[in-house]
């Protein structure tokens, strides 16, 4: 089982200052086998912006991987927010560059955002927690540009209550299907482990989670540290693909020109 960190945003992102060169240095330092770079794009953005330099971002990216081509292998994607309202600018854009890998993500429902709390307004935990994966469910169905679907329980960090947690069990149908639609297209999960910092035992999602996806016949997983500083790359990742192997995974999956290896 390969070692990787295929979920990491620099300055290139509207909500980091990390310099890409300081994360490939990390990576080499935590062994990983293979990173790739991920930046942020959501298409207007409720408060923050996430906007992309693509070019440049590619540019030093490119730079990068062959500077350190004999130490690690370094791959160019995007954390692109799947949004049903952008679908159009948003498939053309992954179209027009050569990124390796794309993580969809949902960071914004209607317009509203979890950071801010703007979506959680007037809703129990259950209406907010259930729309989310209802939402999830139609951005797998709806769109096709991407190779993962980015931290699938990432409410969990948000939202006005004292408990947070996400009691899978209640939505598991939608998650079911979510997974469902996800094997059927050929896309995969990953195990974001910045939900080591909130939930302590597991990254998002959790690995009943992961075993479920797993048994449905789910194959395609990455692992990602959701990185926006250098001193986070690698983080836990090698706890990860443990337990993926326990699970049963032969090994993660990375890729190249949005194929996977
Ligand atoms: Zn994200
Ligand atoms: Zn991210």
């Amino acid at each position: 089982m390969r070692v990787i960190d295929y979920h990491m945003h620099t300055h290139f992102s509207g909500d980091s200052e990390a310099n890409p060169r300081e994360h490939v240095l990390q990576a080499i330092k935590m062994n990983l086998d293979e990173i790739c770079f991920t930046d942020h794009r959501d298409f207007n953005y409720p408060i923050d912006s996430f906007e992309l330099d693509v070019e440049n971002y590619y540019q030093t990216i490119q730079a990068l991987k062959e500077e350190f081509k004999d130490q690690i292998t370094i791959k160019w994607g995007i954390e692109m927010g799947l949004d049903l309202e952008h679908q159009e600018e948003i498939e053309k854009l992954i179209q027009s560059y050569p990124f390796d890998f794309v993580i969809g993500s949902i960071h914004v429902i209607h317009h509203t955002e979890f950071y801010y709390g703007e979506f959680f307004k007037g809703k129990t935990k259950e209406e907010a927690h259930r729309e989310f994966f209802e939402e999830t469910l139609k951005c797998v169905k709806a769109f096709d540009c991407f190779n993962v679907l980015g931290h699938l329980d990432y409410i969990v960090r948000y939202g006005p209550y004292q408990d947070k947690t996400v009691d899978h069990a209640k939505y598991q149908d939608i998650i079911d299907e979510i997974f469902k639609t996800l094997i059927k297209k050929g896309k995969g999960i990953e195990v974001n482990t910045s939900g080591y910092k909130d939930l302590k035992i597991c990254g998002f999602p959790n690995y009943e989670q992961v075993q479920r996806y797993y048994d449905l016949g789910g194959r395609i997983i990455t692992i990602g540290t959701d990185s926006h500083t250098s001193d986070r790359v690698g983080e836990n990742c090698l706890t990860v693909a443990k337990k993926y192997q326990e699970i049963g995974f032969e090994d993660v999956s990375t890729f190249t020109g949005r194929v996977k290896d």
